[in-house]
């Protein structure tokens, strides 16, 4: 499971902490009144009055004369912040701040330590209580998209679960709105065509889809299901290297498929080289013509950036652990993730004058692709495939 924990008026009861006169009254954090100071922070006696965050300062104060306005104090929610992701590292290593006051803990490896995912969230809220006198509202859930929901629908002080038995009863009634990614404008389209909760969203089948909302259709049709493969991923290691295309025409070939596969390694282990990282994890996905999409990925016992080393394993994943089938499939894709700047690698002595033959090969390739453009120089089997997205 995946928590979503997110401070409950973050700056606002930080201020009403450390002063107590300020305690039962409406308080903003944010900027001054006579410039065009905007709301930080509203604390819940002020959201009755309706004022919310990125409120200009003197509409707020329309609304609520009594109000009173605290000047920020970064440095003490920094360090607030800290305290607070110390709690959440000594639950999971895998922590994934958002933002001061907000982190995603994949707890999957460790919620067994702990007496499971929901007392891990329990604790965490009486930690960031007895140690820091502070709120903390916790949603728990079978991935990211549904985690954050689950923290936000009850707050303040909320514990919310959400079991995979639950996920399509959570999600039917909820308005579109709550699907990350709509915006006013696309809730606007949606609800012209009197798309008004989750529910509605789901009853459009992927032709429909893709006609209203281009190339957010996938990013839709999933969130409607609750999928979300999106990893947990710490802050140090956020960086990962991607490329995927989608076909103009969907391939059933599975040989074509691999072709294409070649290409896309090929390119990923460019970009790898010309940064100077290497990587240990590399990850296949395969999206099916229907929106079902299958990600298998692996980790290697060393990091590399050699194409060759690269090209076997995910050779090895795609021949083993992607169906063999004449399934249509609408887009591919490669990924390298934990990726560190490493000169050092384990080698035995045996393996080493074969991985410098490969060293300079992969030099001599980059150098050409670089001079005479990445199509000049391919592996016999690599395809050349149109609308490629890089990350
Ligand atoms: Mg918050």
């Amino acid at each position: 499971m995946i928590l979503h924990v997110d401070m409950d008026a973050f700056y606002a009861s930080i201020e009403q902490r450390d002063n107590p006169a300020l305690r039962g009254r409406p308080l903003v954090v944010g900027g001054s009144a006579e410039g065009r100071g905007v709301v930080a922070t509203a604390n819940y006696e002020a959201r009755r009055f309706g004022i919310h965050s990125a409120m200009p300062v003197r509409k707020a104060l329309h609304l609520c004369p009594d109000l009173t306005i605290v000047r920020p104090r970064m440095d003490v929610y920094a360090q607030v912040s800290k305290e607070i992701r110390e709690i959440f590292e000594s639950f999971t290593p895998l922590v994934e701040p958002l933002s001061f006051d907000e982190a995603f803990l994949d707890v999957r490896e460790t919620a067994h330590l702990f007496g499971g995912p929901e007392q891990i969230g329990r604790s965490i809220k009486e930690t960031i209580r007895a140690r820091l006198g502070l709120v903390a509202s916790v949603g728990i859930a079978p991935n990211k998209f549904l985690a954050k929901i689950a923290s936000d629908i009850q707050k303040p002080d909320a514990l919310v679960v959400i079991h995979p038995d639950q996920i399509e009863s959570f999600l039917d009634p909820l308005p579109i709105e709550r699907l990350w990614g709509v915006g006013k404008a696309t809730g606007a389209t949606m609800k012209r065509i009197s798309i008004r909760t989750i529910a509605d969203l789901k009853r459009l089948d992927p032709d429909s889809l893709q006609d209203l909302f281009g190339n957010s259709a996938q990013h839709y049709w999933e969130l409607a299901r609750g999928i979300d493969d999106r990893a947990v991923v710490p802050y140090r290691e956020a960086k990962s290297i991607s490329s995927e295309t989608t076909f103009p025409e969907d391939i059933s070939n599975r040989e074509d498929l691999y072709g294409c596969l070649v290409y896309l390694v090929e390119s990923v282990s460019r970009r790898l080289r010309s940064h100077g990282w290497k990587g240990k994890g590399i990850e296949l996905k395969v999206r099916y013509h229907d929106f079902h999409s299958i990600t298998r990925s692996q980790i290697l016992p060393n990091p590399t950036d050699l194409t060759e080393e690269l090209l076997r394993a995910a050779n090895l994943l795609f021949h083993t652990k992607i169906p063999q089938d004449n399934r249509p499939v609408r887009l591919l894709g490669f990924g390298i993730h934990h990726l560190r700047q490493e000169t050092y690698q384990q080698l035995s002595l045996f393996d080493q004058p074969k991985l410098e033959k490969q060293r300079s090969l992969d030099q001599v390739t980059d150098l050409i692709a670089n001079k005479f453009g990445r199509n000049a120089i391919r592996r016999a089997e690599g395809n050349r495939s149109p609308n490629r997205r890089d990350r």
